[in-house]
């Protein structure tokens, strides 16, 4: 699948709830869980690939694939931490970015079946950077704005640069 990248609007709007966990939707999941391998990357929401629907996958590190469909964040910790983010849609970008290190996350899975699922470390941090895709908010709105604001001008030339 084609990963969208800064400048298109679907990495900006609201995503809207999923309203059947057909096969249409496992194909997708499964088909993110590709293009997220292909990449190297440990997270893909669906905005990115185009669909402007609530739904991320993960897989950190050593852990399982994860899929998470109209989630919903319910506890976050007081405690913060800070660590260099990056983003399949903001290639060649990483910046440290503060979050809380633990979150509680409600969502459901491939099969329609409501979890509850408690995270810290590196899944903490993913299931909070995918879930801000469905808000349409990327990791750089979270940076100093001078950086965001540099980030964003070199995807601006590149983009230029598509359309010469
Ligand atoms: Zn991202």
């Amino acid at each position: 699948m084609e990963v969208m990248t800064l400048g298109e609007e679907v990495l900006r709007q609201k995503a809207q709830p999923v309203s059947e966990i057909d096969d249409g939707i496992r194909e997708l999941v499964r088909e993110m869980f590709v293009t997220m391998a292909e990449k190297d990357g440990v997270g893909l929401a669906a905005p990115q690939v185009g669909k402007s629907i609530r739904l991320f996958v993960a897989k950190a590190d050593d852990d399982v694939e994860r899929t998470f469909i109209n989630p919903q964040i319910i506890a976050t910790s007081q405690e913060t931490c800070g660590y260099e983010e990056g983003c399949l849609s903001i290639p060649k970008s990483w910046e440290n970015v503060t979050r809380p290190e633990r979150v509680t996350v409600q969502a459901l899975n491939e099969r329609g079946r409501r979890f509850t699922l408690e995270a810290d470390g590196l899944l903490a941090r993913v299931i909070q950077h995918e879930y801000d895709h469905l808000e349409g908010i990327l990791f750089i709105d979270r940076i100093d704005p001078a950086k965001k604001a540099k980030i964003e001008e070199r995807f601006q030339k590149t983009a230029a640069k598509k359309e010469a």
